[in-house]
């Protein structure tokens, strides 16, 4: 062996990490767990009403926002992106429809996965569901399904 050339034993070492980390969900924590029921848990500000979903825990008018209010779980797609994703630290990845949606009852838009219809289009009605893969995060169980027949 020539030391002035190394050889590929030695240039490259494979290594594995392991580790577990305890993530706390802070205030949030109500909208996660709702999420893995399949509940749809937003923020209202007491003031003007406006309700997020995702929640926001502060209105930029009004400040600290207090009060959680359940929506019915449904919303109309606004613009989709068929993509390849796969979801962190999970081992899933696949062809998937992510789309803006607007929930009825709140005033933003949220991101999402659409499950099973990669044919999903802008003006279609979406159900909040519980993705039963494995997750871990509780925020990769929010996945919606598409409302009634196609
Ligand atoms: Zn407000």
């Amino acid at each position: 062996m020539n030391p002035d050339e190394p050889s590929a034993d030695i240039v490259r070492a494979g290594l594995t990490f392991s580790w577990r980390y305890s993530h706390g969900l802070g205030a949030l924590a109500p909208f996660f767990a709702a999420l893995t029921q399949g509940r749809a848990l937003a923020t209202q500000c007491p003031s003007c009403r406006t309700t997020w979903f995702p929640p926001r825990m502060t209105c930029p008018d009004h400040g600290p926002l207090a009060q959680w209010r359940e929506l019915a779980g449904v919303g109309t797609v606004m613009t989709v992106t068929r993509t390849t994703l796969s979801l962190p630290l999970t081992g899933r990845g696949a062809a998937a429809v992510m789309a803006l949606i607007a929930m009825d009852g709140a005033s933003n838009l949220v991101v999402g996965r659409i499950a099973g219809a990669m044919d999903a289009e802008p003006g279609a009605r979406v159900r909040l569901a519980v993705d039963a893969g494995a997750t871990v995060h509780p925020i990769q169980s929010m996945v919606f399904e598409i409302v009634g027949g196609r």
